[in-house]
This record gives C-alpha cells, structure tokens and sequence, in this order.
C-alpha cells in the first residue's frame, strides 16, 4: 500500500514536470506562473477515474456541465492577468473545483474565488483543504454581481464566457487594477481591461472556448 501510493506521488511530479515543458513550447514565458502551475498537484482537483489525465493539456468534466480548464488557458490567462506584475488582491469568477484558485493563490496577495453552483463550490472546498492555502476565500455567490464586500480588486479574473462585461466587475476594479474575461457566445476571445485614472482601456487577445457565465445561482 505504502509503495504503491508513493508511485503515484512519483508519477504526478514526473507527469507534473512534463506539462511544465509542454507549457513553454506553448509559449508561457512567465517563469513566476510555471513555478505556479508546477506547485499545484491537479490530480487532486480531477476525478478519481480521470487522475491519470489529470496532466494532460486538456479541459475535463467536473460534472454538472462544466469543465476544469485546460492547463494551458489556465496558465496563460494568469501570465496576461499579472503582465509581470503583482496579482495583489484577486477575485476569481468561476471557481469550479478549484484548479485555478490554487493556482492563483501561489501568486496573489489574496485570492476571493466566487462558484454559483453549491455543490461544485463544496468540492472545492473539499480539494482546496489538503493544500492549506490560507490566503483562498471561497464564496457561493453569482459572480455577474462581483464581490461589493472585499473590492477594489487589484485584479479580476472571468472562467466562464460573458456576452457583455458585468457592470459591477468594472466598478469593483481597483484604480491601475485589470480585469481579464472571455468575452462573446460561439465565438469568444479573451478581454483584457485596464483601469487608470483616464477611465478602461481593452484589449482582444486570443480566440478561447468556455462555457457560458450564467446567472444567478443554484
Ligand atoms: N476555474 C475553474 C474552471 C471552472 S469552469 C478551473 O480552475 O478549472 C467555469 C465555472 O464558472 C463553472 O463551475 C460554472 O458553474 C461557473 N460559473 C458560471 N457562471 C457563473 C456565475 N455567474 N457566477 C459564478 N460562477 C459561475
């Protein structure tokens, strides 16, 4: 028994170290994000039967229709949210089970990860517990109202695709602060807003696939 649960540990750092490589032939440059992505074992957050492909580059299902993102999205949404800077105070809309939250808060001051869906937030809570990261708050909220309570947010990340930016997630960006989300239906691409004293600024970078922002919560 002890033997064969060290051999998975062996295999997760070996497969772990694999996706790393894979990431910068993809083009993540960021070196403080792949020692991010390298920290988090995202076996953990995977179900038992899809453990095995936990490393590959590849978004599996969660369960009630929704997705773990693609190791890749995940580390290049966060390098284009940091642009070499400080993550500072984080909010995250669209926790699922967790992945990115843990991944985020490797990087981030503090990390508010909001989920609509109850039970995927409880898995979450569930995974986010063997990692002991204090400085993850995770809230059942619908994500379209932000989180009035903890903002400004020096920086806000959207796993879930929006038609148009929630009005309240602009508002609760902190002056210099970037707010990063998938915009658009069947076709969507990634949405980088910027807030300086002159008011937003965007940027439409990569063309992405997620599965739609919906509202209110169950
Ligand atoms: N961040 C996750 C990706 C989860 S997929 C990861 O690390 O893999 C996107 C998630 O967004 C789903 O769990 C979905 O339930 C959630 N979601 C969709 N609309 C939402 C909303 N309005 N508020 C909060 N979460 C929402």
């Amino acid at each position: 028994m002890k033997r064969d649960l060290a051999g998975i540990g062996l295999t997760s750092q070996r497969t772990r170290a694999r996706m790393i490589e894979r990431l910068r032939e993809e083009g993540i440059r960021d070196e403080a994000v792949l020692k991010a992505m390298a920290a988090v074992p995202r076996h953990v957050f995977v179900e038992e039967a899809l453990a095995h492909r936990a490393y590959e580059d590849t978004a599996l299902p969660l369960g009630f229709q929704q997705t773990i993102s693609q190791p890749y999205i995940v580390a290049r949404m966060i390098e284009l949210l940091r642009s070499g800077r400080e993550l500072g105070k984080t909010l995250e809309i669209g926790a699922g089970c967790g992945y990115q939250a843990a991944v985020l808060a490797q990087l981030a001051r503090d990390v508010y990860a909001i989920e609509r869906i109850a039970q995927l937030l409880d898995r979450a809570r569930a995974n986010l517990r063997h990692l002991r990261l204090p400085n993850i708050r995770l809230k059942h909220a619908d994500g379209n109202l932000g989180l009035a309570q903890a903002a400004p947010f020096d920086t806000i990340i959207v796993a879930a695709a929006a038609s148009h930016v929630p009005p309240a997630l602009l508002e609760q960006l902190a002056l210099g602060g970037r707010l990063l989300l998938p915009l658009g239906g069947a076709e969507q691409s990634l949405c980088l807003i910027e807030r300086s004293y002159r008011g937003y600024s965007e940027t439409r970078l990569d063309a992405v696939r997620f599965v739609p922002l919906v509202a209110g919560v169950e």
